[in-house]
């Protein structure tokens, strides 16, 4: 049945004659506002920024969360700072997010490679040879260099791996060693991409991102930046706790977009740019969009998945393990684990957190990521406890602290990173962001809605930066549409 806010009886989207009506009324009580913003994740706080340095003022951004920030979302939790989201700002003076994180002197140094205490161990902590892991990174270094998944384009991203590895161990060599490295190279590339599989992942699309090299840290959390986004900008601007549920996009007022929120609130604007994450968007389109969204859009959007990489992070007041932060790589190399613990065969890295040494973080992808969020926080603590005993082999105290995010039950994000073009989605032709940031454009030939959020990069899909410089750009747009119909409003300052 229908859950959206008209009080339709029929099915979920349908629009009926008792329908119609509410829209009329909804109209004749609508706030006028020159655009909302839908989302108020980076992707719609940069839209917001933009949009007011450039003289756009009369903006309402609507966020579903009591909160800013979106997948961004820094926890301070006795005494420890943990990242739920967002963590490393990717790569130096090519992104655009490090060039501004800089500019506020709130970058922290790297910790040099050899303060770290590395550890290559099987599940049951005997050493692995440094050949395996030294050829594990190699693979991965290599197929980060644009242009070498070319071959695979037609293909998964994980069939790359599985080629080079059956290269590397050609039949006589130790296929146990091969099977090993295997499984330790899927479940670190799951972690990295968010995938739920690496053979649901075009291969063509993994070759678009750009890799502006090494990984940066805040000094002082993620939400620097969500705070610096809302320097200047009125808090009446931005309404929380205002999930969208309808946006009537060719109104009988063609000129104006019509915006209802759960509780009923209703807007008349001029733009809207929705930030909604691909997973909400996928969810919901059929319910929120009317009409509907053209068909080609909907295809554009069916075709990229929204994977889930979920944190568990679990510390104690001094780590038990030594004095310095641990990396701690785990090759399976046999899989006997209880029935009840098979997520932990998904475990291979586990690492000490930024500045806080006695918390370490494990990530949890895919359809394991999905039963951890839904498991009590005891057995998580139970099962990690059994873990790091059989792998260190020490007697391991009580936890003092525990986290664990749940980024797919959250109908707001429904998904963490990285929102990925699949297999079957690049045959149906889907190979850039671009045909999924197609402006909606009414029976008047007026852009009215348009699309921004780290889905619609091209080349920084899934990442922070590439979220904030869609909000720019699709701020720009508006902007320059303004500028262009100056019969819809004043000019704008520059
Ligand atoms: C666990 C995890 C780790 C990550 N690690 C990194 C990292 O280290 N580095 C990096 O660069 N990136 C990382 N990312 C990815 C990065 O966080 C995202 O790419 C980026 O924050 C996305 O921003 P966005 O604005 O596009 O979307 P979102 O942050 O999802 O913002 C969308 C906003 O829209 C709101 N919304 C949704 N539907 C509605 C509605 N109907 N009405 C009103 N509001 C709505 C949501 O509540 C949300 O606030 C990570 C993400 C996760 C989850």
């Amino acid at each position: 049945m229908c859950r959206c806010c008209l009080g339709c009886s029929g099915e979920e989207g349908s629009i009926n004659s008792k329908v119609i009506l509410n829209i009329f009324y909804k109209l004749s009580r609508a706030v006028n506002v020159d655009v909302v913003v839908i989302g108020g994740g980076v992707a719609g706080l940069s839209a917001l920024n933009t949009l007011f340095t450039h003289g756009v003022k009369d903006i309402l951004l609507l966020e579903a969360q009591d909160r800013l920030g979106g997948r961004v979302h820094t926890i301070r939790q006795d005494g420890v700072l943990v990242e739920e989201g967002a963590e490393w700002i990717h790569g130096g003076e090519q992104n655009s997010l490090y060039r501004l994180a800089t500019k506020l002197d709130a970058v922290d140094t790297n910790l040099p490679d050899d303060a770290w205490d590395h550890r290559f161990v099987t599940q049951d902590g005997r050493l692995v040879d440094s050949e395996v892991y030294e050829l594990a990174e190699l693979l991965m270094n290599k197929c980060k260099e644009n242009g070498m998944l070319v071959p695979f384009y037609n293909t998964s991203y994980g069939q790359y791996y599985i080629d080079r590895i059956q290269e590397a161990y050609r039949p006589g060599n130790n296929t146990a060693s091969g099977k090993a490295l295997l499984h330790y190279l899927e479940h670190m590339v799951n972690y990295e991409e968010g995938t739920g599989s690496w053979q649901d992942m075009s291969a063509r699309d993994a070759d678009q991102f750009i890799n502006y090299g090494d990984d940066h840290q805040w000094q002082d959390g993620y939400d620097t930046l969500i705070s610096q986004l809302t320097v200047g900008i009125p808090d009446s601007t931005m309404k929380l706790s205002s999930p969208v549920c309808k946006i009537f996009w060719d109104t009988p007022d063609q000129a104006r977009v019509l915006v209802v929120t759960l509780e009923g609130d209703t807007f008349l604007a001029q733009h809207v740019i929705v930030t909604a994450s691909i997973g909400h968007i996928r969810e919901r389109h059929k319910h929120i969009f009317s009409p509907e969204l053209p068909a080609s859009l909907v295809t554009a959007f069916m075709a990229v998945h929204l994977g889930v990489a979920n944190k568990v992070q679990v510390g104690w007041d001094e780590p038990w393990w030594g004095t310095d932060p641990l990396d701690l790589h785990i090759i399976w190399t046999t899989f006997d684990l209880p029935l009840d613990m098979s997520w932990l065969y998904g475990e291979v890295n586990i690492y000490s957190i930024h500045r806080h040494r006695g918390v370490l973080q494990l990530f949890v992808t895919g359809a394991n990521s999905i039963h951890v969020e839904n498991l009590p926080e005891d057995i998580i603590k139970k099962h990690v406890l059994y873990l790091l005993k059989r792998v260190t082999g020490e007697n391991i105290p009580q936890p003092t602290f525990f986290r664990r995010s749940r980024w797919s039950s959250n109908p707001w994000t429904r998904g963490s990173y990285s929102s990925y073009i699949t297999v079957s989605g690049a045959k149906a032709g889907i190979h850039h962001r671009d045909q999924l940031a197609v402006p909606l454009t009414n029976s008047k030939g007026k852009a009215v809605v348009v699309w921004a959020g780290e889905h619609t990069h091209n080349t920084r899909y899934g990442t922070v930066d590439g979220a904030m410089d869609t909000g720019k750009r699709e701020a720009l747009r508006i902007v320059s549409l303004i500028k262009s119909s100056s019969s819809l409003l004043p000019a704008v300052e520059n």
